[in-house]
C-alpha cells in the first residue's frame, strides 16, 4: 500500500497523553519512511489551511511526551459538521497531497473522520466538477484512510478498556479528594466533590473507590426515591461509627430516577438538614484535565500511536475506519463505526432513562467496582446471617513494602467483615504467623486506609523454612484460622508455595490460600500487573522528568538506575514513558559492543547539537557493566562533549501514596480473594492459589504451577507481556534519516 504522506489532528476536549500520541505517530511514521504532517487545532486548521497543515520532523516532537494537553492544538468547529466544510477541508488536504489521517480525539471528533472518509469520494467529484482540483490529483487519492485513536477523559468508548487521558484525569482526582479528606477530619465536616463525567460515571466512581469516599452519585445509577434521607442515614452512621469526615463524589451528569439532576448544591441541601453550615462543595472542573500526564497515559499514547500507524501500513484501514483500542494490556483494532454505535448505545439508554440497560453496557468491571464500592462504603457491617459458618481469615503481608498494600488490607478486612466473617491481622509477615502476633481487625480498624502508602500490619521478606512450619501450624490451629490471604511479592508466593508443599506434615495447612501479587517489580507468576507497580512507575517518572530538565540545561548525559533486580519492567516501561533513549535490562542483556555502540550514536547526538541523554537501566542488568561501571565509561570516552552523571533512584520508588490504579486494583483484588477463601473454606482439598490480572479480567492460578511459571534463578515469570515494548522504544528512539524536503501537490 502506497502510503507515503499523512495528517495526524487532535480534536475536541484535551486529554493528558495527546502529546505521547502524537510523539509516537510523527516517529513511528518517520522511521516507517512516511512523512507526517501535523493538522494544528483540529479540524479548523484543517479548515484554514495554509501553515496550520506542516510536516514534522524528528526532533519537533522532543520533549513533549510529559506535557499535558497537546502540542499541535485542539479546537471545535462547527464548520466541519457541514458538507461545505469538509469540501474545502479536501481541498487542503489534496492541494498537500495526504489522504491518510490519524485523529485523535472524542466521539465526537471520530465520528467526524468517518464521515469525511466516507463521503471523499463525493467530496473529491464536486472539486473537480469545480475546477477546484486537477482530476489527475483527485485520482492519484481515491480513497481516504482513517485511523482513530481515542482520547478521552471520560474513560465513555465502548470497545476499549482506557481512553487516553482518563488515567491522568483519575490522578488529579484522587489528589484532590485526598487533599480534601485531610481538610475535611480536621473540621469534621462534610464536602460534595463534584467531578467530570456528562454521561460516564468512570471518574467519579473510581475516584470514590480509590479515596474510600463515602457515597456516589453517577448517571448510570440514580439512587431510589428519598435518597436526601438515604444519604443522610449512611453519613450519620458512618461518624456514629467514628469517622470524621464524610464525602460525597457527584458526577456531573448524575440525575435521579425522574431524570432531574443530582447537582452538589442538591446533595449539599439535603445534608444541610443534619449539620447545617457544615457541608462545603468543590467543583474540580479544570484542573482534572491539565496537569502532566500519568506513566499510564503516556504508555497508552504511545502504544496507540505506534499500533496507528502499523494498522496504516498494513492496510486493514483501507476498506473501513478503525480505531485502537486496549483490551487488559493488547492493542486491539474497533471498526471505528462499532466503537461509535456502542458508545452512542449508552448515552441513548441513558436518555431514555433505562439505566439497567446502560450499566450492563458498561461492562463487567465498572459493575465489579460499583458493587465493591457499596459494599465498601457501608459505615458498619451487616450482621453475619443466621446459620452461616464464621470463618477466620488471616491477612498477612510478605516481601518488600509496596504501596497499595494497605488498600488491599482494607478492603479484604471490610469485605470479609461483611461478609459475616472475622478478619486476622497478621503483623510482620510470616514472622507474625510464626510468633502468633495476630489481632483480629474490626470495619474501623482499616478506616483511611485507602490511601496510604507503606503496609500498616508491617512485612517482612523471610520465607518460613525448619522449625517455623510447626510454629505456623500451631498458630493457625490456636488461631483457628480457616483461610490465608497473602498479600506480596516475590516472598508471599515462595511462602505461600512451601505451605502447600508441607500440607502432607502439617494438616493445619490444608486451608484455602491465595497469594495477592503486590511488588512494584511486577515479577510475579499469573498476573500481568502487581499492585504497587503503578505507583512506583509514576515515582520514577516524575524524579526522572526533573532530571531531563537539569540534564538539557547542562549538557549531560543521565544513566538512572531503577528497582526490580533482574525483572525490567520498571526500566522498560518508565523508559517508554519518559523517552529515554536507551534501556538497559538484563532479560536483553548487556554486552560491551552493545555499551560501545550506544557511546558512539552519543557522540554523535551531542556532535550534532543534542542537548542531553537518558538511559535507563534496570538495577541488575549486568552484574560486571554496572552502572557506575557505565558512567565512567561514557565519560571517558566522550571526549568532552558531554558529562555523565548516574542516578540511582532507590527506595523512592516504593513509598508515596498508592496511585489510583493501584488502589483501585487492590480493592478489586482482595475481594474476589476473600470469596475465593470463602468459598473454599468448606472444601475436603482446598485450593491453594494466586490472583492476578490477565488480559483485562481477574483469574486465579494455582501453586502447584507455580515452579513452572518461574524463573526462579532470575526471580522472574518465565512469560513476560511487557517484553513486545522494546520494538516501540527501539522505533522512537532511534532518530530517522532525513527525509527530502516536503513538496506540496497542487
Ligand atoms: P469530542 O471529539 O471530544 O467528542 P466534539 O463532540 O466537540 O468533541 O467534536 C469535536 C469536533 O469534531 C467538532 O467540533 C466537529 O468539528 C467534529 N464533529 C463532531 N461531531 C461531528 C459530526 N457528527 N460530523 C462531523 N464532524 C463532527
Amino acid at each position: 500500500m502506497a502510503v507515503t504522506r499523512i495528517g495526524v489532528l487532535t480534536s475536541g476536549g484535551d486529554a493528558s497523553g495527546m502529546n505521547a500520541a502524537v510523539r509516537a505517530i510523527v516517529r513511528t511514521g518517520l522511521d516507517s519512511g512516511l512523512e507526517v504532517w501535523a493538522i494544528d487545532e483540529g479540524y479548523r486548521g484543517l479548515l484554514e489551511g495554509g501553515d496550520k497543515i506542516r510536516p514534522l520532523r524528528w526532533s519537533d516532537v522532543g520533549g513533549i511526551i510529559h506535557r499535558g494537553g497537546t502540542v499541535i492544538g485542539t479546537a471545535r468547529s462547527e464548520e466541519f459538521r457541514t458538507r461545505e466544510g469538509r469540501l474545502k477541508a479536501a481541498r487542503h488536504m489534496l492541494h498537500h497531497g495526504i489522504d491518510s489521517l490519524v485523529v485523535v480525539g472524542g466521539d465526537g471528533s471520530l465520528t467526524g473522520a468517518d464521515l469525511f472518509r466516507r463521503e471523499w469520494p463525493g467530496l473529491l467529484d464536486d472539486l473537480v466538477a469545480a475546477g477546484t482540483v486537477d482530476a489527475a490529483v483527485a485520482a492519484r487519492h481515491p480513497r481516504l484512510t482513517v485511523v482513530g485513536l481515542v482520547g478521552s477523559i471520560d474513560n465513555d468508548a465502548a470497545g476499549t478498556d482506557m481512553t487516553i487521558g482518563a488515567d491522568t484525569a483519575l490522578h488529579r482526582i484522587t489528589e484532590a479528594i485526598d487533599a480534601i479528606g485531610s481538610t475535611a477530619s480536621s473540621h469534621q465536616r462534610a464536602f460534595v466533590v463534584e467531578v467530570m463525567g456528562r454521561h460516564c460515571g468512570y471518574l467519579a466512581l473510581m475516584g470514590a473507590i480509590a479515596t474510600g469516599a463515602d457515597a456516589l452519585f453517577i448517571p448510570e445509577c440514580p439512587p431510589g426515591d428519598n435518597w436526601e434521607a438515604a444519604l443522610v442515614d449512611t453519613l450519620k452512621a458512618g461518624r456514629a461509627a467514628g469517622r470524621r469526615d464524610s464525602i460525597v463524589v457527584v458526577a456531573e451528569g448524575a440525575t435521579d430516577r425522574q431524570g432531574l439532576p443530582i447537582t452538589a448544591e442538591r446533595v449539599r441541601q439535603a445534608l444541610a438538614s443534619w449539620l447545617g453550615g457544615e457541608v462545603r462543595i468543590t467543583v474540580l472542573g479544570h484542573m482534572q484535565r491539565g496537569g502532566s500526564p500519568s506513566a499510564f497515559d503516556r504508555n497508552l499514547g504511545t502504544v496507540m500511536g505506534y499500533a496507528a500507524i502499523d494498522t496504516l501500513l498494513s492496510g486493514a484501514a483501507d476498506a473501513q475506519s478503525l480505531v485502537m483500542g486496549m483490551r487488559g494490556n493488547r492493542v486491539v483494532r474497533i471498526p471505528l463505526e462499532e466503537c461509535v454505535a456502542d458508545s452512542r448505545r449508552i448515552n441513548a439508554a441513558l436518555e431514555a432513562r433505562d439505566f439497567d440497560a446502560a450499566l450492563e453496557m458498561r461492562g463487567t468491571s465498572f459493575n465489579d467496582a460499583l458493587r465493591t464500592f457499596n459494599t465498601l462504603l457501608k459505615a458498619l457491617p451487616h450482621p453475619p446471617a443466621a446459620g452461616q459458618r464464621r470463618l477466620r481469615l488471616g491477612i498477612v503481608h510478605a516481601g518488600a513494602v509496596a504501596p497499595g498494600m494497605n488498600a488491599a488490607v482494607r478492603a479484604a478486612v471490610r469485605l470479609a467483615t461483611d461478609d459475616g466473617h472475622v478478619a486476622l491481622g497478621v503483623r510482620r509477615g510470616f514472622h507474625g504467623l510464626v510468633a502468633g502476633d495476630i489481632a483480629e481487625m474490626d470495619w474501623m480498624s482499616v478506616n483511611g486506609w485507602a490511601p496510604m502508602g507503606g503496609a500498616e500490619l508491617g512485612t517482612s521478606r523471610d520465607v518460613p523454612a525448619g522449625p517455623d512450619f510447626y510454629a505456623i501450624a500451631r498458630t493457625i490451629e490456636q488461631q483457628a484460622i480457616d483461610g490465608l490471604l497473602i498479600i506480596g511479592g516475590w516472598e508471599a508466593y515462595a511462602g505461600a508455595h512451601r505451605l502447600f508443599e508441607e500440607r502432607a506434615n502439617f494438616p493445619a495447612f490444608n486451608i484455602p490460600i491465595v497469594c495477592l501479587p503486590a511488588t512494584i517489580d511486577n515479577n510475579l507468576p499469573g498476573t500481568e500487573l502487581s499492585i504497587g507497580a503503578d505507583t512506583a512507575l509514576n515515582n520514577i517518572v516524575s524524579v526522572v522528568d526533573k532530571i531531563k530538565q537539569a540534564a538539557a540545561a547542562e549538557q549531560r548525559c543521565y544513566v538512572v538506575e531503577v528497582m526490580g533486580r533482574r525483572c525490567g519492567y520498571l526500566a522498560m516501561m518508565s523508559g517508554l514513558a519518559t523517552g529515554a533513549e536507551r534501556v538497559y535490562l538484563h532479560e536483553g542483556g548487556v554486552t560491551l559492543k552493545d555499551l560501545v555502540e550506544d557511546l558512539e550514536k552519543l557522540v554523535q547526538g551531542f556532535r550534532q547539537g543534542r542537548r542531553l541523554g537518558l538511559m535507563i537501566r534496570s538495577e541488575d542488568a549486568n552484574d560486571v557493566y554496572d552502572t557506575s561501571f557505565m558512567c565512567r565509561l561514557f565519560e571517558e570516552e566522550g571526549g568532552g562533549l558531554f558529562d555523565v552523571r548516574q542516578s540511582i533512584l532507590g527506595h523512592l520508588q516504593q513509598g508515596g501514596d498508592p496511585s489510583p490504579f493501584d488502589r483501585i486494583q487492590a480493592t478489586r483484588l482482595a475481594r474476589l480473594s476473600i470469596r475465593r477463601l470463602a468459598g473454599q473454606a468448606a472444601a475436603r482439598h482446598p485450593s491453594a492459589e494466586f490472583i492476578g490480572m490477565q488480559s483485562g479480567t481477574v483469574a486465579f492460578g494455582s501453586l502447584e504451577d507455580y515452579p513452572r511459571l518461574i524463573d526462579a534463578a532470575n526471580r522472574r515469570p518465565k512469560e513476560q507481556w511487557w517484553l513486545d515494548v522494546r520494538k516501540i522504544n527501539e522505533a522512537l528512539s532511534r532518530p530517522a534519516p532525513r527525509l527530502a524536503p516536503a513538496s506540496t501537490d497542487r
